[in-house]
Order: structure tokens, then sequence, then C-alpha cells
């Protein structure tokens, strides 16, 4: 059963290090990061929640 939320369309978002209030737009599918280039070097961490970065979207 495939959840629409987390279809190839739906946009993924996440966190990265230590920053967990802003999320990010996840870009690429292996190894994704923000698409904003945030916190390079961070570990990511993927959320299903409503991405609040400005310069992601
Ligand atoms: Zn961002």
């Amino acid at each position: 059963m495939t959840d629409p939320r987390t279809s190839e369309t739906a946009p993924r978002c996440g966190t990265v290090g230590d920053d967990v209030l802003r999320v990010h737009e996840l870009i690429g599918t292996d190894n994704p990061r923000p698409k904003c280039g945030a916190g390079h070097g961070e570990p990511v961490d993927e959320w299903l929640r409503a991405v609040n970065c400005p310069d992601c979207r």
C-alpha cells in the first residue's frame, strides 16, 4: 500500500545537524541534502513536516 505523502512527487524535508527547528526541503535520493545548501557536512534527519526554511522555498 502506497502512502501518497511519501510518493516520488512529494517534496522530502528534514533538519540538519543540531538545528531541529528549521525544516529544509531535501533534494537527492541516495544522500538527500537541503536544497539551500545549509549544514554542509552535518547529518540530515528526514521528517514528514512542512518546510519552513525561507531559503528552500
Ligand atoms: Zn533550507
